[in-house]
């Protein structure tokens, strides 16, 4: 896919996410004039980052991590000498909680097929989880969920997995990731590495440098 056909593809998700009436924040979103977030960085980035949902900074602007949470993570890629505009930086939720809660069940289950459309568009080499909401889902969606457990235990771990183009449909919209990349389909190789999420770090010292040793990973995907 080129680049136009990714940005047209990535138009029309927000252009979805603007109208879908039905998601469970959408109501929310309109009495408090804000904006969804849908991503923002390169559609052909080699590294995908997948925080929760906005917060207040985010959903009055329509930029994900803008505020204090993306103050750090800069600052976590400028450590690692990765520019922001060459990864691609998104979350589950496109919406802003109210109160800055946790996302629902429910809100990930609506959300969630906008993001598993973008990861079809950019097909990164690594996804980087931020937080233990995007590591259970990505995980899951992974075929991983055997392998998930605190995110204090599984931080910083590289975990390969295949997914494959079905059969002739090279460059198509629909990605199935099975976990083992079925004969017969083109497979390609992603990793997923699941990361603090950088708000805890803002008033912890341990997992700020948790976060910076784990970020160092990064780098060697980003060239
Ligand atoms: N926290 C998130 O998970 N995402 C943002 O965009 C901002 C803060």
């Amino acid at each position: 896919m080129n680049k136009e056909e990714r940005k047209e593809l990535m138009r029309k998700i927000k252009e979805e996410v603007l109208n879908n009436t039905k998601l469970p924040l959408y109501k929310d979103r309109i009495k408090n004039k804000n904006f969804p977030v849908i991503g923002e960085g390169s559609h052909c980035a080699k590294i995908m980052f997948i925080g929760e949902a906005p917060g207040k900074n985010e959903a009055a602007t329509g930029r994900p991590f803008c505020g204090a949470s993306g103050k750090f993570l800069d600052e976590l890629l400028a450590h690692v000498g990765i520019k922001r505009e060459d990864v691609y930086i998104t979350n589950i939720v496109k919406d802003r909680p109210p109160g800055n809660r946790d996302p629902l069940p429910e809100e990930i289950e609506s959300y969630s097929s906008y993001l598993d459309r973008q990861i079809d568009i950019i097909r990164p080499k690594v996804i980087a989880t931020l937080g233990r909401f995007s590591m259970v889902y990505i995980m899951k969606k992974f075929g991983l969920g055997d392998k998930l457990d605190y995110i204090s235990k599984v931080h910083g771990k590289v975990f390969s997995v295949q997914g494959a183009l079905p059969a002739g449909r090279q460059g198509s919209l629909h990605v199935e990731f099975d976990g083992r990349g079925a004969s017969g389909r083109e497979a390609y190789e992603i990793k997923i590495i699941p990361f603090y999420h950088p708000a805890v770090a803002i008033y912890n010292a341990l997992t700020k440098d948790e976060l910076k040793k784990d970020f160092a990973i990064l780098k060697k995907f980003s060239e």
